[in-house]
């Protein structure tokens, strides 16, 4: 029986007052859920966080990483100096980062790699264009996304990583994938991956994510190979966050 997860992202969301107020609330409200979380932060807030967050159920992670270990790389952050802060996970390849970054999927699967290098979880975002979706690309957009990953890494490594599978087109939109849509997705991921390695893919943490709210989440969270969800804007609000968490259980 996998784990559920619940993990946040900001985005670019914070400041030191609202950090402090969401996090008394969703420490609160999460304490003694029997459910990994996690909330991904913008990097000044790293140090915050961990402080906030010391001693609680709820680990903490970057959302970004380089792919390079040091070096001439102005404006970067390596894996190991994460890992200096004490974080645990790290979003690579969200939507965004591909969309408006130039995050390709080979620069995406070298962050995994670094990340992973390092000691860090990658959550390894994946997932369709609106325009992919009606075009009926979406196995194969996706498929390909996770092949980089797994052929620069190995399938084995997976197992040390989590997958999202976020839809674009149901980012920060309120337009979610209905859980069958969600569903189909995630069990043609965890077949990819079976093909390769069974108990790799039998273990393997698959999230959904794309406005994931109070009101879906249940739904969502209760299909087969739905493993938890990647929540954006509701993780902004502690109580639907808290909301979320408990609805994985
Ligand atoms: C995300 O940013 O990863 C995300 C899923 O956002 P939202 O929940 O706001 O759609």
């Amino acid at each position: 029986m996998r784990r559920k997860f619940v993990a946040g992202n900001w985005k670019m969301h914070g400041s030191l007052k609202s950090n402090a107020d969401l996090l008394r609330e969703v420490r609160s409200g999460a304490a003694g859920l029997d459910i990994d979380i996690a909330v991904c932060v913008p990097y000044p807030y790293l140090a915050q966080v961990a402080d906030l967050l010391e001693g609680s159920n709820i680990a903490w992670g970057a959302q970004d990483v380089s792919e390079h270990a040091q070096g001439a790389y102005t404006g970067e952050v390596s894996a190991a100096m994460l890992v200096d802060f004490g974080c645990k996970y790290v979003i690579v390849g969200h939507s965004e980062r591909r969309t408006y970054y130039g995050d390709t999927d080979a620069i995406v699967a070298a962050k995994a790699e670094a990340a992973l290098k390092a000691g860090l979880i990658p959550i390894v975002c994946v997932g369709e264009t609106l325009e992919e979706r009606e075009r009926n690309v979406t196995a194969e957009v996706v498929t390909r996304q996770l092949n980089a990953v797994a052929e620069r890494c190995g399938v084995k490594a997976l197992a040390d990583m989590v997958i999202a599978y976020e839809p674009v087109w149901a980012i920060g939109t309120g337009r979610t994938a209905t859980p069958e849509q969600a569903q189909e997705v995630h069990a043609l991921i965890r077949a990819r991956v079976a093909r390769d390695d069974a108990s790799v893919a039998a273990g393997l943490c698959i999230l959904y994510g794309g406005s994931m709210k109070p009101g879906n989440a249940r739904e969502l969270m209760a299909q087969p190979d739905i493993d938890g969800g990647l929540i954006g804007g509701a993780s902004l609000v502690a109580a639907d966050f808290v909301a979320i968490c408990a609805a994985a259980r």
